[in-house]
């Protein structure tokens, strides 16, 4: 397999770079791509890190991945990116500084009526488009599986999203049930609580379907999850560790490996504990509540809190540290983590939530 200047024959591995932009101050902005070339034939598993600059913990279990590897056991190949976003990385940012535009929210995708988005309609794509464009040409070439890395604020618990598997003329109902069963077994093997995307219409609202893993599972048709790793900017070894596990057991799950190598990495081993999510039932991700007052929150819950309707999770305060209003939650769920920062306006969220999830998870696209 070939991707920018690597390129691996069965049974190796091969480091290189993949060009994505030129820059104006002379030079290219560059991916780095490293591909591990099973001798057996097998699915290709795309792994990609760091989409958003900031979230480092990412790149880190990629590094490890790429260096803990060995080509010679695995069938198939492994595709990484561990440095998706080289332009945010630099500044500790989420986003490219190019244009400041979030790296996550422009892959090519198909939209509601089933049409393809290829690119903003009123104007010509920027850098991070035309970056998002080339790599996702080169995972719709490729990809039988993705795991995109994220990290999703400070003090988070890590979780998995999964979004809704949508049909339409694109796929039959019949084959987004073959895809989301395909899901089914990369995000068992994870091993992290799953937390279900925002469902449709509010996908499309949001331009979800347009991130990384959003369409390379409704677009290109393979199961592709969104790994949220806990808190931005510095490394969590104990995250890195449980991650690094988990994409060992993808590669058990997709047949790609026999079993999952003992004492990876620097903990105690790969195949670190999964997470329990701390509710049963199936839970979707929530912004709220909100409050009513502007003022200063103060928390009641922390992450992996389970709460019920109704339970008090902050309060508002005013700058002389008298109660304005107790703030109770509006589902029955558990806290992903608190919103950072204790500024509150009117209508601001407080917690980043996972809550009771009735929806189905395979819809028609243009529900
Ligand atoms: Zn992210």
């Amino acid at each position: 397999m070939e991707i920018g200047t690597a390129s691996a024959e069965p049974g190796t591995l091969a480091r290189g770079w993949l060009e994505v932009a030129d820059l104006p101050t002379g030079g290219t902005e560059r991916l780095p791509v490293v591909i591990a070339a099973g001798d057996a034939d097998g699915p290709t598993l795309w792994v990609t890190a760091s989409v958003h600059g900031d979230e480092v913990t990412p790149l880190a279990v990629a590094q490890d991945l790429v260096r803990t590897v060995s080509p010679a056991e695995i069938r198939g190949t492994l595709v990484c990116v561990p440095i998706y976003n080289p332009a945010g990385l630099r500044l500790t940012t989420r986003r490219s500084y190019y244009h400041r535009d979030d790296p996550n929210r422009y892959f090519p995708a198909l939209d509601r009526a089933g049409e393809f988005e290829g690119e903003d309609r009123t104007r010509p794509p920027r850098t991070q488009e035309r970056i998002d464009r080339q790599v996702y040409d080169a995972i719709a070439d490729s990809a039988d599986a993705v795991c995109d890395l994220h990290t999703a604020g400070i003090g988070s618990m890590p979780y998995l999203i999964r979004d809704q598997v949508l049909f339409g003329t694109e796929r039959d109902r019949t084959a987004a049930e073959d895809l989301d069963s395909a899901f089914d077994d990369l995000v068992e093997a994870i091993g992290l609580p799953v937390v279900h995307e925002f469902p449709v219409p509010e996908y499309f609202d949001r331009n979800f379907h347009r991130t990384l893993s959003g369409s390379a599972l409704n677009t290109v048709g393979v199961p592709a999850a969104t790994i949220e790793l806990g808190g931005h900017t510095v490394v969590d070894g104990p995250i890195r560790e449980l991650a690094l596990g988990g994409l060992y057991r993808v590669l058990v799950a997709l047949d790609m490996l026999d079993a999952v190598p003992e004492g990876v990495g620097t903990g105690t081993t790969a195949d670190a504990d999964p997470i329990e999510a701390p509710v049963s039932y199936p839970v979707k991700r929530h912004d709220g509540p909100r409050v009513s007052a502007t003022g200063i929150v103060r928390h009641r819950v922390e992450a992996g809190d389970a709460v019920e309707e109704g339970d008090p999770v902050a309060e508002v305060l005013t700058p002389h540290g008298e109660t304005e209003e107790v703030v109770e939650s509006d589902h029955d769920g558990y806290v992903l983590a608190r919103k950072p920062g204790v500024s509150v306006y009117a209508n601001d969220p407080v917690c980043s939530m996972a809550v009771r999830d009735d929806s189905d998870r395979i819809v028609p696209r243009s529900e």
